[in-house]
């Protein structure tokens, strides 16, 4: 059974290049997301071979304030860059003061992604799904892009305008625990469903999440949807391979 964990920051384990094989070891499918542009050349470097395991330029908007001048060196790299993330927007208290240059740091992501295209954004929404559908929507209009929503924890009719805007989702164990989540989870069709783990920074069993772990966001979801679990994982590898499809 092939496994996809589209959101997991493999660069920030312990022991990052044996993270890297236990994801080809165990055929997941995993999209090593960045906080900085700094990270990539070496995220890059260790990925690009491999059959599993790819590699996303990021600008985390937490990082904005004290390093939002690195949109310079992510605009460098963008061109040879096919995944982008972690970027989007994050309203929370610890966070929201910076909020208008995180949308000028977004805004030059999304303007440089429209202009290239065939891109695959992995986006952070916390607390602004809003103004991140906002901004998807009138920025990013190159037809070759694609955008799955990550860890969305926005309200029901955010998510139908996602949806109608042709938009994915990456479920994490955590939104298949909450009441809000599940209730997201559940309202989504499952052709939109994808899974992440969006490791290290959440848990399961109380140890730290790795991408294999994403076998038990495929039993949640598959007990949700009622299917089987070999169903749903097919349906979610279906649905990267369309994610994928430019
Ligand atoms: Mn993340």
């Amino acid at each position: 059974m092939d496994l996809v964990d589209l959101h997991c920051h493999l660069d920030l384990y312990p022991d990052f290049p044996a993270i890297i094989d236990e994801c080809e070891a165990n055929r997941v499918y995993t999209l090593a997301v960045t906080t900085t542009p700094l990270a990539w050349p070496r995220n890059h470097e260790l990925t690009k071979e491999k059959k599993f395991v790819r590699a996303a330029l990021g600008m985390h908007p937490q990082l904005v304030a004290d390093r939002g001048a690195e949109i310079a060196q992510w605009e460098r790299y963008a061109p040879e860059a096919r995944y982008i993330g972690e970027v989007g927007l994050d309203a929370s208290r610890a966070h929201k003061n910076s909020i208008k240059q995180q949308k000028d740091v977004f805004g030059r992501v999304l303007d440089v992604c429209d202009e290239l295209g065939g891109k695959m954004l992995t986006v952070h929404s916390v607390r602004s799904g809003g103004a991140v559908l906002d901004m998807l929507e009138s920025r990013l209009c190159n037809a070759t892009n694609r955008v799955v929503l990550h860890w969305f924890t926005g309200t029901a009719s955010e998510a139908r305008r996602a949806l109608d805007l042709g938009y994915y989702f990456s479920v994490n164990y955590e939104m298949t625990r909450t009441a809000s989540g599940k209730r997201i989870v559940q309202a989504l069709p499952v052709d939109r469903l994808l899974t992440e783990t969006d490791g290290p920074f959440t848990s399961i069993h109380e140890r730290p999440t790795r991408p294999i772990d994403v076998v038990f966001v495929l039993q949640q979801l598959a007990h949700v949807h009622d299917v089987k679990v070999e169903e749903m994982a097919s349906q979610v590898k279906a649905n990267l391979t369309a994610v994928l499809k430019a």
